[in-house]
């Protein structure tokens, strides 16, 4: 076979340890191990029946050839419509654009602002196909560390350490992924403030602002005020809310020159977003909310579940997640253990003992550029959140 010459910007990503864990998962079910994988970030509910219905008429009525590339208007303006109702914000529909996912809309804003010389400031850990999407361009991923004392978020102090010349862009994940914060309305401001101030655009990552704890509240970017909002690209999607990661429909709205060239890039790398998704997702935005209500109610439940039992065990420390559907306990108690033969020294051995001993799959903090840390998916039925329970408390207990 002839060796084939990766480009060197591809032959230097890797596939994600989310995706890998998941794979590796699934193989080792494929050969009969029953194994609960707490490692792929995706709602386990179904597509609400209304969303569905609106694909089935999609397809009836024969919607099914190329669609306008930013999206058709109908859904263009669904989204306009959601982005003041739900996020307090007045785009015009020029400055949206209706992608491949919140994925590809990330990959298009990284590809059209940043390049070689260019760096993108990221608090972490964060959502690990950040990183690689930015290498692919050319430009470098700079991360600083968030504080568990500070609850995981970013602080003014942190950014105003950590900006250089060369930050093109910041990057905004609330509620985050993998830790869960939720940033508050008074830091996010003062962030914001400095970077516009600093010629720096705010890439906000909001995908996951239904999925709310408590008394926490979502704050977008954008809506902190006129200055603020030219600088911000706001990208979301269908995905985490309405339990549609198959379908592939995300959005940015942001400055009407960078939606123009996203749209030229989009046009000939890709083409417009499935038509059929487009209509599901129309109805998604503009049909009923209560299944994001309820589905909430579950989630929370779960969560609270999941963070006792935690807590519970020897060994492991983990605090209470504001938002997003993950835990994200601190596991450094179980470094210098033994099991087999082999010592755990760091979070991916934790992640491997646990997926060995007590066929749970995690992905290990260092997949996010965190440390010390794994993370768990509590977007489960409570069944198989207790039966993934029962087994890392068992295998942990074992451990001399
Ligand atoms: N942003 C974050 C923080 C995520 O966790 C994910 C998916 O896990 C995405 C974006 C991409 O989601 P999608 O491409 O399904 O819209």
């Amino acid at each position: 076979m002839r060796d084939i010459a990766i480009t060197e910007s591809v032959a230097a990503i890797a596939p994600s340890a989310a995706e890998e864990t998941s794979f590796l998962a699934n193989k080792l079910k494929r050969e009969g191990i029953d194994i609960i994988s707490f490692a792929q970030g995706e709602p386990d509910f179904d597509t609400p029946d209304n969303i569905k219905k609106a694909a089935i008429a999609a397809l009836d009525e024969g919607f099914t050839k190329y669609t306008d590339v930013p999206g058709i208007p109908d859904l263009r303006k669904a989204i306009q419509s959601k982005l003041k109702r739900e996020n307090a914000v007045e785009y015009e529909i020029e400055e949206i654009l209706a992608t491949s996912g919140g994925k590809s809309a990330l990959y298009e804003i990284f590809r059209s602002l940043v390049g070689k010389g260019d760096d993108v400031l990221i608090p972490a850990p964060c959502y690990l196909s950040y990183e690689d999407q930015i290498k692919l361009t050319g430009a470098r991923a700079v991360f600083f560390p968030t504080k568990p004392e500070n609850g995981f978020c970013p602080t003014l102090q942190d950014v105003q350490q950590n900006i250089t010349d060369n930050t093109r862009i910041f990057i905004v994940n609330t509620p985050c992924n993998p830790t869960g914060a939720v940033f508050k309305k008074k830091d996010l401001q003062e962030i914001a403030n400095f970077l516009v101030e600093r010629g720096v655009f705010i890439l906000t990552d909001e995908v996951y602002e239904h999925l709310i704890y408590g008394e926490n509240e979502h704050v977008s970017v954008a809506s902190l005020g006129d200055e603020i909002k030219e600088m911000t690209i706001t990208v979301n999607s269908v995905s985490k809310t309405y339990a549609m990661t198959g379908w592939r429909i995300g959005f940015v709205a942001g400055p009407k020159q960078l939606i123009r060239a996203l749209n030229n890039l989009q046009g000939h790398a890709v083409g417009n977003p499935n038509s059929i998704a487009q209509r599901a997702a129309i109805e998604a935005y503009n049909g009923t909310q209560q299944h994001i209500e309820d589905r909430q109610k579950v989630y929370a439940e779960r969560r609270e579940y999941m963070v006792k039992r935690l807590n519970d065990m020897r060994d492991i420390t983990c605090h209470s997640p504001e938002g997003a559907f993950y835990t994200y306990p601190n596991i450094t108690s179980l470094y210098g253990k033994k099991y087999d033969g082999n010592k755990i020294e760091n979070d991916l051995d934790v992640a491997k003992f646990l997926l060995e001993k007590a066929h749970v799959a995690v992905v290990p903090g260092v997949a996010f550029h965190g440390t010390d840390h794994i993370r768990f998916v509590f977007a489960k039925s409570m069944e198989e959140i207790k039966d993934g329970m029962d087994r890392v408390e068992r295998a942990i207990n074992e451990l001399d």
